[in-house]
């Protein structure tokens, strides 16, 4: 019997939302098609992404770049309109790399795809400019930096001495760490007030300070270093947000996309940035409807489709584990069984549709983001992968995935109506063949699940892990951070 519905993404992705199974250890930054990225484009999109970034939560942007030599142009979208402060946020950024060029004056002997500093020793003019754009995105992102803080570091602090105890550190590791204990002290301070302080020097330097001390350290996993030391003693109680790692990651986010961003000053790849004609286009936001039912009958042709033997338990757990996620998300099934509610196609997925519907752009193959992509927009951008060549299109990429399923989420028109109708009748539509590639991929997953379910007879559901991922460049010297820290710690306590 055909399912007594149109089966579309949307409805397998709600009858997977309910996997309760940990499918996060597939949450990767995924492997992308441009392994060498000359350019180093991509950590510069995603950078630039993360930084237009203002509100404490909520907020998520995908820039894509069209450059030539003489002309560069983002496209920013987001899960809703674009703000007018996010356009003048990114031209302000623009501006300043373009004074910071002047101080920087790329040195002709270096070659082309070299972006390291043209200049070791600083000038006072160049860490100035380098200062005030620190300034424009921190004030920018104060709030969310804030966020970030405040979510794991007071109850680290209130752990902190007891744990350096029971670590009982080499005296490297116990200088670090005692530095540590003051800086994250010092930045609670400066992080009182929702508004960012005059002493915004003060934090981003305390900052960069840390980062530089823990240069070397941060990623290193091995059983002695210190990090995963404090982390195996933390694990122990399995309380995960005690990570003293994951505070120092997610502190020096916002510093290492400054980092990247800064290289535009002295790359001279990225000169057509800073030189040519530079604009802004904010990504109209796309949305979308769901109506979709849930009742048995509408389901077990759907999760049962080869005609076997309909399980009647195993659809209510499913469906018992769908409402449950609804709510979660806050949305109320109509009767039970009714999901039916307008929504917003994601940031990725309508920039997507946005280059597909405006051929005459040809953008960097890479979509930069300031998160990594749901489990619906990247089955989006698998399954159009998987067509993309036959319909002469590029591939697309972002950064990954965090493999989570949100009711809310809807699949874009790649292609503009009027487009799809000029099509010879029996002729694919693009649409029609990237709906098939998410249906094939989608209801492998689905029968897995259903099988799990069979199975299942619930044991105890494992904690997620977290997702994101952090970046980890930088040059700074860590003895000179070290020294930097010291003499704030000593200024600091002599007020
Ligand atoms: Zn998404």
């Amino acid at each position: 019997m055909p399912p007594s519905q149109n089966t579309t993404p949307e409805l397998y992705l709600s009858l997977l939302s309910g996997r309760h199974s940990d499918v996060s250890h597939l949450s990767t930054e995924q492997c992308h098609p441009f392994p060498n990225d000359p350019d180093r484009l991509m950590d510069l999109l995603d950078a630039l992404a993360a930084v237009c970034i203002r509100k404490e939560k909520g907020e998520v942007f995908f820039v894509s770049l069209a450059m030539d030599l003489k002309a560069v142009t983002l496209y920013v979208s987001s899960n809703k309109s674009v703000p007018a402060t996010v356009i003048s946020h990114l031209h302000k950024i623009q501006g300043q790399l373009k004074e910071l060029r002047k101080v920087v004056e790329p040195n002709p002997s270096i070659p082309a795809d070299n972006e390291t500093s043209p200049d070791p020793n600083k000038t006072q003019s160049r860490t100035d400019g380098e200062l005030e754009l620190q300034k424009t995105i921190y004030e920018h992102s104060y709030s969310k930096l804030r966020r970030r803080f405040f979510k794991r570091a007071p109850a680290i602090l209130a752990i902190y001495k007891t744990t350096v105890k029971s670590l009982q550190a080499n005296d490297k590791d116990a200088e670090r760490l005692h530095l540590t204990h003051w800086a994250l002290e010092h930045i609670q301070g400066l992080l009182q007030n929702d508004r960012p302080p005059c002493s915004l020097t003060d934090l981003i330097e305390t900052i960069d300070g840390m980062s530089a001390v823990w240069r070397d350290c941060l990623n290193a996993a091995g059983s002695e270093d210190i990090l995963t030391r404090w982390d195996n003693l933390i694990y122990a109680d399995r309380i995960r947000k005690l990570s003293l790692r994951r505070l120092l990651k997610k502190l020096f986010t916002l510093h290492h996309h400054i980092r990247t961003i800064t290289r535009i000053a002295w790359s001279r790849r990225l000169s057509p940035f800073l030189e040519g004609q530079f604009d802004v286009v904010s990504v109209p936001a796309a949305r979308g409807d769901i109506s979709i039912t849930f009742s048995q009958q509408d389901v077990l042709p759907v999760i049962f489709p080869l005609g076997e033997q309909k399980e009647l338990l195993v659809c209510d757990e499913l469906l018992k584990r769908l409402r449950e996620k609804a709510t979660n998300e806050g949305i109320e099934l109509k009767n039970g069984t009714k999901l039916s509610m307008k929504t917003v196609v994601h940031a990725e997925s309508t920039l997507l549709a946005y280059h597909l519907q405006h051929l005459d752009i040809n953008p960097y193959h890479y979509f930069g983001g300031s998160k990594l992509s749901c489990h619906g927009c990247a089955t989006l951008f698998s399954s159009f992968n998987l067509v993309a060549e036959s319909f002469h299109h590029p591939q697309f990429f972002t950064k990954g995935c965090h493999n989570k399923i949100y009711l809310r989420w809807s699949c874009p028109s790649l292609l503009p109506l009027e487009q799809s109708k000029r099509l010879q009748p029996g002729t694919p539509s693009l649409d029609t063949e990237v709906r098939k590639k998410m249906i094939a991929a989608l209801s492998t997953e689905l029968s897995a699940y259903v099988n799990e379910l069979r199975a299942v007879v619930e044991g105890p559901s494992r904690p997620q892990l977290d997702s994101t991922t952090a970046s980890g460049d930088s040059r700074e010297s860590a003895k000179e951070g070290r020294r930097l820290l010291k003499v704030r710690m000593e200024a600091g306590m002599c007020e």
